[in-house]
């Protein structure tokens, strides 16, 4: 059984990327600033890359962005109960 993927928020202005793929460590990075659908998105192609690091990143975009766009229409949402 492979070690569940682990997934981390963290600001990536410096790396210029929405997310990152730690394929080895099987761990996701997503920076916090995205909201909604670029966040839906975003997610599944970094757990893309990781669970078939050997797509090419133009196969794993046509994929997440094919499943981010099913899952919207099927309105699945981030539910944000942050409170402060
Ligand atoms: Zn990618």
């Amino acid at each position: 059984m492979k070690k569940p993927i682990r997934i981390r928020f963290r600001k990536l202005g410096r790396e210029k990327a929405a997310g990152l793929a730690h394929t080895k460590d099987r761990l996701i990075e997503l920076d916090p600033n995205q909201r909604g659908f670029d966040l839906l998105d975003s997610s599944i192609h970094e757990i893309m890359h990781i669970q078939q690091p050997d797509l090419s990143e133009e196969a794993v975009i046509e994929f997440s962005n094919e499943m981010a766009d099913l899952l919207w229409k099927l309105n699945y949402r981030l539910v944000d109960n942050h409170r402060k």
